[in-house]
């Protein structure tokens, strides 16, 4: 298919009707963040790979160190000098300035303290990077290379496997997302280092030793239950068209896929996640514990591996628990806890059928009429190793009237 066709497709999907030719070339025009943006980046993206892999690796090493060396070197501040006077030059405002001076202003260091942004930023990036790529390559060359043939002795969904093409889709998409989460981090970090206003605090015992313990789990909490609550806001049907979808092309996740999301859906939840660090006082070992133990979770949780909550953890699901969201779209919203769709009636339920149309949730029983037709209609849903094991009469039944009405066609 065509990126002409997808997009048309996309069009006549979202707006669930057939338009005519000239309205379709119209629409055309418009730029959607969604579809334009991913074919973007994989038009592009595609050329740089190729690019990096005709390189020898030491100089494509250089070429990436340097890279994100400059633009730390780059972003610590003198960006804004140069955007400032350049609009002076512009605007022809030599004399008094209104706007850019007070952009200047801002950022300079008598109101906003960024010293040493540089070494945050190669240092955030440094860190995120390697843990995505040495966590995740790990995973993907010891189960998805050396025992891809005993895929059902590991495998969440062993008859089923990510293209190459979405693969390298969502390494791409992931990388993008993580340096600009990482840009983020860093400028927090700095921000904080510097002393510029927060809640946080530097001394075990400033607030005493019982909250020193106590905010461990309060963060937890309040990370998981927003981060469960924007899930769920991202899963209804305009904002999933037009941002979170792009999170759920991967139906089989991978390691790979845990920070590839959108852009602006990915900062909307960091922004939420940092709120403690301006509101309570928090002390930043427990802040960033909690952080990483989301971000270790969250490439567990998507690596598409039977990996098992550990004793210690007995709050935390099984990987299956977002596996099946990815499987089935629109339940098991939860990632740390299983409780907030406990709580709310998103669980997963058995013995009904879910698409990526039956949002909030909910999805028609499989005795129902439209259950069954929806069954009938997915061959996804068909080869569903869980519902295989679920409702194997069912599948079964549904596979015969299938074959019988192929073989009443060639006859
Ligand atoms: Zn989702
Ligand atoms: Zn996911």
């Amino acid at each position: 298919m065509t990126g002409a066709e997808v997009k048309q497709r996309i069009v006549k999907d979202s707006k669930g009707e057939k338009q005519n030719g000239i309205k379709e070339e119209k629409k055309q025009k418009y730029w959607e963040p969604l579809t334009d943006g991913v074919k973007w980046i994989e038009k592009y993206g595609e050329n740089l790979e190729n690019f990096f892999e005709r390189l020898p690796e030491f100089i494509s090493t250089f070429i990436a160190t340097l890279a994100i060396f400059t633009f730390g070197a780059t972003l610590r501040g003198e960006w804004v000098v140069i955007l400032v006077t350049a609009l002076k030059q512009l605007t022809g405002q030599t004399q008094n300035t209104t706007n850019a001076t007070a952009i200047l202003e801002l950022f300079s260091s008598r109101n906003l303290k960024m010293e040493n942004f540089s070494m945050f930023f190669i240092g955030a990036h440094a860190v995120s990077l390697s843990t995505y790529f040495l966590i995740g390559g790990f995973l993907h060359w010891y189960f998805y290379m050396n025992r891809r043939h005993r895929a059902k002795e590991w495998k969440i969904q062993p008859d089923k496997w990510l293209s190459p093409e979405l693969e390298r889709h969502e390494v791409m998409v992931g990388t993008i997302s993580l340096l600009i989460v990482g840009s983020f981090s860093a400028f927090l970090a700095c921000y904080i280092y510097n002393g510029n206003p927060s809640t946080v605090y530097f001394q075990f015992d400033e607030y005493g030793w019982l909250w020193f313990f106590l905010q461990f789990p309060v963060i937890f909490l309040y990370a998981d239950y927003t981060t469960y609550i924007l899930h769920r806001l991202y899963h209804t049907p305009w904002l999933y068209k037009h941002f979170h979808k792009l999170h759920h092309k991967y139906k089989q996740p991978t390691a790979f896929s845990v920070t590839a999301i959108h852009p602006f859906e990915i900062l909307h939840v960091q922004l939420t996640s940092c709120l403690p660090l301006f509101t309570i006082p928090v002390h930043w070992l427990s802040f960033y514990s909690v952080a990483i133990y989301v971000y270790y979770h969250g490439i567990i949780d998507h690596s598409g591996i039977n990996f098992k909550a550990q004793w210690w953890q007995p709050w935390q699901p099984d990987a299956e628990f977002h596996d099946q969201h990815h499987e089935f779209f629109h339940c098991n919203f939860g990632f740390n806890m299983s409780l907030w769709d406990k709580l709310h009636g998103t669980m997963r339920k058995q013995n009904r059928a879910y698409t990526e149309d039956t949002y909030h949730g909910e999805a028609p029983s499989i005795d129902s009429p439209e259950g069954k037709a929806i069954l009938a209609e997915n061959p996804d849903l068909i080869e569903s190793k869980v519902l295989q094991e679920e409702i194997p009469e069912v599948i079964q039944n549904i596979k015969t009237s299938k074959t019988e009405v192929e073989t009443n066609k060639t006859k």
